[in-house]
């Protein structure tokens, strides 16, 4: 259940209002103070007077759902914006992992060369074997950081944990929680009480309905700067690494008002079928992109099979282009 309250409600009655309905939580949208919660299915007649509007929903689907909001919301990621009605497709392009100053600044001299704004790179990654690099860590941020303020570009990485939260706040501008860690409660907990956007990939045998949840965790925290992102789920198919469920991208664009970026590189697993699959995201009408692209990948410290080399990037844009165009979309 969402209420929005009257505004003449104030923070006080509103926390002794949300006591009497056992509502979770408490945040504003700036001009009605939000409470929501589970389990009311009607408003209270005690709090009636209190309340300006009223929304059920047959499941905990509440603020990210369309029922509630029915256009798509925006968000703002350094100087661009996605979602709402802009038609814009964000193409997100770098390495999978940061692994020194000299690759990180080739990447971003490749953005820049096509006109992109927004560089990828891990530095805290969550690798299946503790054998495997595990990422640079705070050196691997302020390297981002750097080729932020040196280049203009908007930089996002992933959290592996909670603990990381406040140094990926203070040193990149989106917020990546991982397919293993969006479960985190810590971590999207802490993701809530930032405004920077949230990239939420989708766990590879998450629901969409789970998934959906994830994101409530840190809308009902009061941060409504939350996208979505498909990269693959694991099904018996071996030949290649993910299935990307694109029906799940069909779902959530129905039902869900959160902006929406698709991972081919991390469904596919390898490099020669990023271009096509790319393609076939791009003509759904999306949000966004995440390539990864790695300056030699065959050295790359991490999913090097999947990074394309800049010369594939930058082909991989121009097919893109009129692909996304064909749709009303424009990459950006
Ligand atoms: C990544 O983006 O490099 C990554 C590890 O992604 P995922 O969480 O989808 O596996
Ligand atoms: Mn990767």
């Amino acid at each position: 259940m969402i209420l929005h309250l009257k505004s003449s409600v104030s923070q006080q009655d509103a926390a002794a209002l949300a006591e009497q309905i056992k509502a979770f939580h408490i945040t504003s949208n700036g001009t009605n103070i939000l409470i929501t919660g589970s389990g009311v299915k009607e408003v209270p007649t005690s709090i009636e007077n209190s309340v300006d509007q009223f929304w059920v929903f047959p499941n905990d689907m509440q603020l990210a759902s369309k029922n509630y909001r029915s256009e798509k919301r925006e968000v703002k990621i350094g100087n661009v914006t996605i979602g709402g009605n802009t038609g814009n497709t964000l193409l997100i392009g770098g390495p999978c992992s940061v692994e020194s100053e000299e690759q990180i600044r080739e990447s971003s001299e490749l953005l820049i060369k096509l006109g992109l704004t927004t560089l990828r790179g891990g530095c805290y990654k969550p690798r299946t074997s503790p054998y495997s690099f595990q990422g640079l860590g705070l050196e691997g941020l302020k390297l981002l950081a750097k080729m932020r303020e040196e280049y203009g570009l908007s930089v996002i990485t992933e959290a592996r944990d909670a603990t990381h939260i406040d140094e990926i706040i203070e040193y990149t501008d989106v917020i990546q929680v991982g397919a293993k860690a969006m479960y985190d409660q810590g971590i999207l907990r802490a993701c809530a009480k930032t405004n920077k956007p949230v990239l939420i990939k989708r766990g590879f045998g998450t629901t969409l309905q789970e998934f959906a949840q994830a994101a409530e965790f840190v809308l009902s925290g009061g941060n409504e700067n939350v996208i979505l992102c498909e990269r693959g789920l694991r099904t018996f198919e071996t030949g290649t690494r993910f299935t990307l469920d694109l029906c799940g991208v069909a779902w959530m664009q129905e039902y869900t008002n959160l902006p929406i970026i698709l991972d081919p590189s991390h469904a596919m697993g390898y490099a020669y079928g990023i271009p096509n699959l790319a393609k076939a995201c791009v003509a759904m009408g999306v949000d966004g992109l995440l390539i990864e692209a790695h300056p030699n990948p065959k050295v790359a410290k991490s999913d090097a099979s999947q990074q394309l080399d800049h010369a594939q990037f930058e082909q991989l844009l121009n097919s893109l282009r009129p692909v996304a165009e064909s749709v009303g979309y424009k990459m950006i």
